[in-house]
Order: C-alpha cells, then sequence, then structure tokens
C-alpha cells in the first residue's frame, strides 16, 4: 500500500458527473487483467445440476426446513425488526443457541446475522491493539476483515503449519494472543491440523479460533463439525465460528465457546450490537435442520462419500484434484483464463461449477470449485464427471 505522502494529487473532479470517472478506470483495468465478475441470477427449477452452491446435505429446498421457515416469517414477521439487544431476538433465537450449543458439545452459542458478521465480531472482540493474531495465511477473507479491524499485531503464517504457528506466537511482541485458522480450507477443502494447532497454542498461551463453516454437518460424529471430531468443543481456550448458510441450508452465523466468551460477545461485539438480528425465517429454518440431521446423521457419512467419489473420478480421468476432507473438490486449471471458460462452458451443459483465480486465492493458482451434496445420484456423479472431462482445457490434466 502506498503511504498517505506517496499519492500524487492531481485536480480534483471539476464537475459532479467526474467524481466516480476513477471506477471506470479501475473497472477498465480489471477487464484487462479478466477480473470482470458476473451475476448469473439462478432460474426456478431449471434443472441444472448444482456443483456450485454450499447446501451440502441439500436443505435449502428440504420442504421441513423451507418449511419452517414460511411458517416463522407468518409468525414473527419477515424481519426481526431489531437489534438482538433490541427487538431482534425471538424465542427462535434462544432456542437455536441452546440447539447449537447442545448439538455440538459448546457450553453456549451466540446466533449472528451471517457467517461474515460472526467472525468479524468472533475476532474483533477477542482481541485488540494490545493483542497478537497468529493467522493461518489462507483463511476466509471474513476472518481476514476481521483482523484487519482489530488493530492487534497480525502474523500470517505458512498453510496448515503448527511449527510456524509456534514459532509466531513465541515471538509476539504482545502479552494476548489469538490463533485464527479455518477448519476446512474454503478454496482446496483441505483440513487445518487442529490438534497441534490447539497444542501449539496451549504450549503459548494463546487462545484458537476455529471457522467450522464447511465443517458443521459435515465432518465429525453425526456432522458436529471438525472442532468437536478434534475433541475441542468444551475446551476452555477454544472459540468456533460457524455459518447456517452451508450444511444446514438457512442463512446466519454463529460463535460456540466457553459461557463468559460469548457473554462478552454480547457485551462488545460491534457486528453483533449494531446489526439487525438474524431473520426469524432463518432462525426457524436452521433450528429444522439441525432437527434433520440429529434424525438424520448419515448425512454427513452420504456428502463425504459423494465428495470422495467424485474426487476419485475426476483424478482417476486426469485431472489434478485435491483430496476432499469434507465436502470441497477443488480442479486446478493451467490458467485464470482456461478456469473461466471451463466454469461457463460446464454451465452451458447443464452443470454449473464454482471458478477462483487470483486474486480470490492468494496462492495464484485458478481453480474449478466442485461441492458435493448428499443427495447426489449416480447419475448426477456420472453428468458431472462427463462434462468436466469433455469441456477441460488443454493441459488441465496431469
Ligand atoms: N467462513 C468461511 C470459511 C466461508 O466459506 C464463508 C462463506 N463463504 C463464511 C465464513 C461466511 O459465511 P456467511 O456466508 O454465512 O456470511
Amino acid at each position: 500500500m502506498n503511504a498517505p505522502g506517496s499519492v500524487v494529487r492531481t485536480a480534483p473532479a471539476s464537475s459532479p458527473e467526474q467524481v466516480f470517472d476513477w471506477l471506470d478506470e479501475e473497472a477498465a483495468k480489471r477487464a484487462e487483467a479478466g477480473l470482470v465478475r458476473r451475476l448469473r441470477p439462478r432460474t426456478a427449477d431449471v434443472g441444472e445440476l448444482d456443483l456450485a452452491g454450499n447446501d451440502y446435505l441439500g436443505l435449502a429446498r428440504d420442504k421441513r426446513v423451507a418449511g419452517a421457515t414460511a411458517a416463522a416469517a407468518l409468525r414473527w414477521g419477515a424481519g426481526s425488526t431489531g437489534s438482538r439487544l433490541v427487538t431482534g431476538s425471538t424465542e427462535l433465537h434462544a432456542e437455536l443457541e441452546h440447539e447449537l450449543a447442545r448439538f455440538t458439545g459448546a457450553q453456549a452459542a451466540l446466533v449472528f446475522s451471517s457467517g461474515f458478521t460472526a467472525n468479524l465480531g468472533a475476532v474483533t472482540a477477542l482481541s485488540g491493539a494490545e493483542s497478537a493474531i497468529v493467522t493461518d495465511k489462507y483463511i476466509h477473507a471474513s476472518l481476514i476483515e476481521g483482523c484487519r479491524l482489530s488493530r492487534a499485531e497480525v502474523a500470517a503464517v505458512a498453510h496448515a503449519d503448527p511449527a510456524a504457528v509456534r514459532h509466531a506466537l513465541a515471538t509476539r511482541r504482545r502479552n494476548r494472543a489469538l490463533m485464527v485458522t479455518d477448519s476446512v480450507f474454503s478454496v482446496d477443502g483441505d483440513l487445518a491440523p487442529l490438534p497441534e494447532l490447539a497444542a501449539a497454542c496451549r504450549e503459548q498461551g494463546a487462545a484458537l479460533l476455529v471457522d467450522d463453516a464447511h465443517g458443521i454437518g459435515v465432518l465429525g460424529e453425526g456432522g458436529r463439525g471438525a472442532v468437536h471430531e478434534a475433541g475441542l468443543a468444551d475446551a476452555p481456550d477454544v472459540v468456533t465460528t460457524i455459518t447456517l448458510s452451508k450444511a444446514l441450508g438457512a442463512q446466519g452465523g454463529a460463535v460456540l465457546g466457553p459461557r463468559r466468551v460469548i457473554r462478552h460477545l454480547v457485551d462488545t461485539a460491534r457486528s453483533f450490537i449494531f446489526d439487525t438480528g438474524l431473520a426469524p425465517g432463518s432462525a426457524a429454518a436452521a433450528l429444522t435442520a439441525l432437527g434433520v440431521l440429529r434424525a438424520e446423521p448419515e448425512l454427513a457419512t452420504t456428502v463425504r462419500e459423494a465428495a470422495g467419489n467424485l474426487a476419485e473420478r475426476l483424478g482417476a480421468a486426469g485431472f489434478v484434484v485435491g483430496a476432499p476432507a469434507a465436502a470441497v473438490v477443488s480442479v486446478r486449471a493451467p490458467t485464470p483464463e482456461d478456469a473461466v471458460g471451463w466454469a461457463a462452458r460446464c454451465a452451458e451443459l447443464g452443470v454449473r461449477v464454482g471458478c477462483f483465480r487470483p486474486p480470490s486465492v492468494p496462492d495464484g493458482i485458478s481453480r474449478l470449485r466442485l461441492t458435493a451434496r448428499a443427495d447426489l445420484t449416480e447419475s448426477d456423479l456420472d453428468k458431472a464427471v462427463g462434462v468436466i472431462t469433455e469441456t477441460a482445457p488443454e493441459r488441465a490434466r496431469g
């Protein structure tokens, strides 16, 4: 970033029409770099095979879950009407928090309006100018924003590397410390070494914050998440954030952890206090999804198997595929342009896949990002592998 003094001041805009001219200049640069993004609204009932969304258990359209949204909206209103601290907490929010804590084995839970705001709130409230934060260098953007807002001394270290974390914590210049990581990394779908990271944190007197957005509902016993699987769900020094918008098919986020952490967030997390509470319909949907998952714990195993199958078959077809820890399968593309073209050709043939390229990927490697769902059939998998193979750019194999 330029130091403020190094910016050359040119003539200011001479008319209101020119004030935003700089946006056009930036848009032209993005176009040149192939970085223009496009919104592609989904059309209901078109029958596209979705390997891009995060509806891992197929619950977003489940009649029980979607029906709960409608019933709660009719009973409580379409919106929550205010901050959680004023009018935005309904009995549904309280019940959801109770159930989330019970399901994951955490002492307590606090529901936010999204996973993004849960991460912002947790990171900023649990650190400050007097603390150090050590992060994995591939953490989600919402955690990075939390670190930036925190005013802490921040060190981003090598990916999935407990020794690097231990070293950064040991050489910090602040007393208090927080280590921040994703459990399942959102681009490559690999898993953080949580037990080793927890051990490094303990040795160095640091707290551990794990974003289990892609683990909840997919990993651990009956989908209790990666933190539960690592035996850390009720640890006094571990805080977990989740989203309600992926495996649970709803919308919203939550922080899970020791009771005193949750109390602290209620009093101090700005993205909790100054944000309108989660819509009642979304709270009801998440609550119903948790009930479905309790009744059908095999959903979590099924989605993992589907991801494993997809990765294996694409690997056998010669593509460079990461070993999926949860539902996310990543397939390497030779160049950003290849990735964009590949994804577009898949869409034309009725298979929607995600496409990640710089700057969304910090390592500069472009990929297709595929997500498995528990309700994928064998013929869905056949179609996915067929279309991805047929549309692959040259040099995508090996
Ligand atoms: N963390 C991770 C790892 C994510 O992938 C996402 C969603 N892309 C979020 C947090 C944000 O969650 P939400 O979409 O509920 O805001």
